[in-house]
């Protein structure tokens, strides 16, 4: 007879959480400096554009 195997646990979509980007390549722009990150945790990248270092950078681009 053979056991069971346990029954794969469905793949929940990643869920929301606070993204955790890390600055994978920056250049500056003449309407500031245009940041290329990326989550550490689930791989998410986004384009950002740090106007001024001050201020927080807006996102350029919808989450990926
Ligand atoms: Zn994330």
């Amino acid at each position: 007879m053979t056991e069971p195997r346990t029954s794969p646990l469905p793949l929940l979509a990643p869920t929301v959480h606070e993204h955790g980007w890390l600055v994978e390549s920056s250049h500056r722009t003449l309407d500031g400096t245009v940041l290329y990150v990326r989550c550490a945790a689930c791989g998410t990248r986004r384009v950002d554009l740090a106007a001024r270092p001050q201020t927080p950078p807006a996102a350029l681009s919808r989450e990926v």
